[in-house]
């Protein structure tokens, strides 16, 4: 028997198969569970990684992670920046995510969102669901009907998170603008927008509207033919928005997009954007810094959509959750300045002050147990 188990283990080792528990992104996540279903053909993944602080709430993210990129390795990185978030955001909630294996623009279908409604009902509340990049509100209201843990729905609130979001990120961006420039609002600034997609696009009019020039990239041509009619953008590729003369950048697309082939491209003092992990490794946040350039750490920025549907509460005041939301631009001050006299990157700060409230939480478990 042993022969047999070591046999196994070296032809792993062969092979190059690791478990998830050996995943460079793994970072003792409480549940990775894998739902295959050959009807519908789902093919998903859900990550729940700390339940400390509640249940854990992250939205469903729907790609067919045909260009090499990694669904595991998306699934733990952003189950766990949604354990920071909702912490460092004050909310009574965990970090968990969810990804379907695949292409939103050929593989929805009604059976599918169902199955992965019963999915999300088999682990019994520990994970509640939302939408995330290829998923819709609309996507979310099927999946409703086979789970009552889904948020982000009309029935359970304010609908759809991304105004909440884009909100959020405006009032980041402003805040950031401020501490750097001491400037009131984003007027005669030159703004890049990469994605524009549910929050890219919102907050694209926000930051035109508060006086700023736009450049614009997304893959999807209609979207950035949109943008130059109607907020006169510049466009450009898709690829090269971060290279672009710009004063702040907004990575609003997928993440890793702050990685060590484009950090030594940006030209903004600021980099403030949507995007979930917009840093490719701990070390490139180092590198922003090193550049000088401000980051607004992303889950800071970006929790707007998740602070507005937290509560299950439908007919919730939309005017009250914004001026909640607008309180994302004080936490990043108080981040900035932190840092700043600490010597430390604004993630590096950030980071510790979502572990303080996940342990201070973990000491209250344990008192009343
Ligand atoms: P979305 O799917 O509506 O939009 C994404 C956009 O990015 C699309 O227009 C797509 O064409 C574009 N895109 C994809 N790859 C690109 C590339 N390489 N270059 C340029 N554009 C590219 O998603 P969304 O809901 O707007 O979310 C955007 C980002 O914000 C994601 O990283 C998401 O995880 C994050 N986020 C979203 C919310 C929310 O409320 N929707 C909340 C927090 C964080």
């Amino acid at each position: 028997m042993a022969g047999v188990r070591r046999l196994v283990a070296s032809r792993k080792q062969q092979v190059g198969i690791m478990t998830p528990f050996q995943h460079p992104s793994f970072d003792g996540h409480e549940r990775i569970c894998f739902f295959s279903e050959s009807k519908s053909g789902l093919r998903a993944i859900i990550a729940i990684h700390d339940t400390t602080l509640g249940p854990a709430l992250g939205g469903c993210r729907m790609w067919a992670y045909a260009d090499g990129g990694d669904p595991l390795d998306d699934v733990l990185r952003l189950s766990r920046g949604m354990t920071y978030k909702n912490a460092l955001a004050g909310l009574p909630l965990g970090g968990g995510k969810a990804v379907i294996v695949a292409d939103p623009a050929t593989d929805k279908s009604p059976a599918l969102f169902e199955a992965f409604g019963r999915a999300v009902d088999s682990l019994g509340g520990r994970y509640i669901t939302g939408e995330d990049v290829g998923v819709s509100d609309a996507d979310m209201e099927v999946v409703a009907r086979r789970t009552a843990h889904v948020r982000g729905i009309r029935a359970t609130g304010l609908g759809d998170p991304s105004p909440f979001t884009a909100w959020g990120v405006f009032c980041a961006m402003r805040a950031a603008v401020r501490y750097r420039w001491g400037k009131p609002s984003l007027e005669g600034l030159t703004v890049g927008v990469q994605g524009l997609g549910h929050v890219g696009s919102r907050l694209a009019a926000l930051v035109r509207a508060d006086g700023a020039r736009l450049i614009v990239g997304d893959i999807d041509a209609a979207k950035v033919e949109a943008a130059r009619r109607r907020l006169d953008a510049v466009i450009v590729a898709a690829d090269t928005v971060h290279a672009a003369d710009i004063d702040v950048f907004a990575p609003c697309a997928l993440g890793s997009g702050l990685n060590e082939s484009t950090i030594p491209e940006i030209r903004a003092a600021i980099v403030c954007g949507a995007a979930n992990n917009q840093l490719r490794t701990p070390a490139d946040g180092l590198a922003l810094a090193a550049r000088g350039i401000l980051y607004a750490p992303d889950y800071l920025v970006n929790a707007g959509g998740v602070i507005a549907i937290a509560p299950d509460r439908p007919g919730i005041d939309a005017d009250a959750m914004k001026n909640r939301v607008a309180r994302i631009g004080d936490t990043l001050t108080a981040v900035l300045r932190r840092a700043e006299a600490e010597g430390a990157s604004p993630e590096q700060v950030a980071d510790r002050l979502a572990e303080e409230r996940i342990a201070a939480g973990r000491d209250a478990l344990l008192r009343s147990a």
